[in-house]
């Protein structure tokens, strides 16, 4: 195959260069194959395949809001060809024998590489997570977990842990050199605030868990970081102090990273009237002045990854009364990349920081050993058109819940095709 005469995004450069693929391996020459397919891609973009560290499949157990097949289908639509998938399913991921069967359905997935964080709510769990780092007859399985995901508090699937599960979970992650995520929030300042609050206005789910839950929770977070030295990843970041703290902690040389999600890039406060409980989530909405400041974040490096926290519920999920019983969580893996491409056409973020955020620092932090593309690579890649405008439309999304609220969006920069390594299809 030859992708001919588009413009390659590396970290340091955007260069014009012809691409060859054989056998799934990318060549500067053509090796003289009989029957070469071409894509033109003159005037578009060629990227590694993205990766989304932060999705939720909802499959086994849930699988009425989402599951492995459509979500994936949906991911490579929309240029996402690695996911990393979150432990709250049912059962939970915190037992070798529920990674192995997550393992195991996943091999029936062709669009998406799926990887899988093991989750902890008690000290069992982190001693199976032990036996899979160490013990060499799990070594299989261990290549496709990608890390030990913890939540400071309880969201969707009840998996909050106490105090010692999280302090004994940085102490493992360190001794075995274990991804460790956090989804950062703290329950007292939250449970207080929760109380503090009347009514069912929609919007009150922002002031039931304030900023200073998410600041206080990465405070102690850091502290830990500190105590035990462990490499720290604080999913969904949020809040304009949060990030304050986080770029403070890499400036002391903690081994601290972070994501942030589209939504609380693209949405405010302002969008719970437009949206109602399609955009409850956790952590919630935040201030305008909140989503500017993670765009700086971007700017200065200090955000490490875009990732989307994909949380599909069902629409009859969404709406109900009261409307603050409404389930958290909103799709995502199948507008990150458009919304990134559209930003990117307004100058709000460069193709070099798209592909920092998702690819090259998700695949080092969690060392999922994707290639990028250059000669003698096995990558999956992306090609995009840049300019294209388009409206993106409820009909034709591919999550399985049917909708976002990100439908009616003007979008410029389309994914046009995604060839994965293993198969050298095109889309
Ligand atoms: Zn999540």
């Amino acid at each position: 195959m030859l992708i001919h005469s588009g413009t390659i995004i590396t970290p340091t450069e955007e260069k014009g260069a012809d691409i060859f693929i054989e056998d799934g391996i990318i060549k500067a020459e053509d090796g003289g194959s009989q029957e070469t397919i071409m894509i033109d891609a003159t005037g578009l973009l060629v990227f590694p395949g993205f990766i989304d560290c932060h999705v939720h499949f909802r499959d086994p157990g849930l699988t009425d809001k989402a599951d492995m097949k459509t979500e994936s289908k949906a991911a490579r639509f929309a240029g996402v060809t690695t996911v990393c998938e979150m432990p709250n399913t049912i059962p939970a991921t915190v037992s070798i024998t529920a990674l192995k069967d997550k393992i195991k359905k996943s091999e029936q997935i062709t669009d998406c590489d799926m990887r899988f964080f093991f989750g902890a709510t008690r000290a069992e769990h982190l001693s199976e997570l032990k036996i899979l780092w160490t013990d060499s007859k799990y070594s299989t399985l261990k290549e496709k977990c990608c890390g030990l995901k913890v939540f400071f508090d309880h969201s969707t699937g009840d998996q909050g842990a106490g105090k010692e599960v999280i302090k004994e979970a940085f102490k493992l992650c360190n001794e075995l050199k274990i991804p460790l995520v956090a989804h950062c929030e703290d329950p007292e300042i939250n449970n207080a605030a929760a109380d503090s609050v009347e009514g069912d206005d929609i919007s009150l789910h922002s002031e039931m868990r304030p900023p200073e839950a998410e600041e206080k929770s990465i405070k102690d977070a850091i502290g830990l970081v500190r105590e035990y030295g462990t490499a720290f990843h604080v999913a969904h970041l949020s809040t304009a102090k949060g990030l304050d703290l986080i770029r403070q902690a890499k400036k002391d040389g903690l081994p601290i990273t972070c994501e942030v999600t589209p939504h609380h890039l693209f949405l405010s406060t302002d969008q719970y009237k437009y949206s109602g409980t399609l955009v409850k989530m956790n952590p919630p909405l935040r201030s305008e002045s909140d989503r500017h400041a993670l765009w700086e974040g971007i700017k200065d490096g200090t955000v490490d990854c875009i990732s989307t926290d994909h949380a599909p519920h069902t629409l009859e999920e969404k709406e109900v009364t009261p409307t603050l019983s409404a389930p958290s969580g909103m799709p995502g893996v199948e507008t990150m990349i458009p919304l990134l491409l559209t930003a990117a056409h307004e100058e709000a973020i460069s193709y070099a920081d798209i592909l920092r955020c998702c690819f090259t620092s998700p695949n080092s932090i969690f060392n999922l050993g994707k290639e990028e593309i250059a000669e003698g690579n096995m990558a999956d890649i992306v090609i995009i058109d840049p300019n294209e405008k388009w409206t993106l439309k409820k009909e034709d999304l591919l999550t399985k819940c049917g909708w976002s609220p990100f439908t009616e969006t003007k979008m410029t920069g389309r994914v046009k095709h995604v060839l994965l390594a293993r198969d050298s299809v095109a889309l």
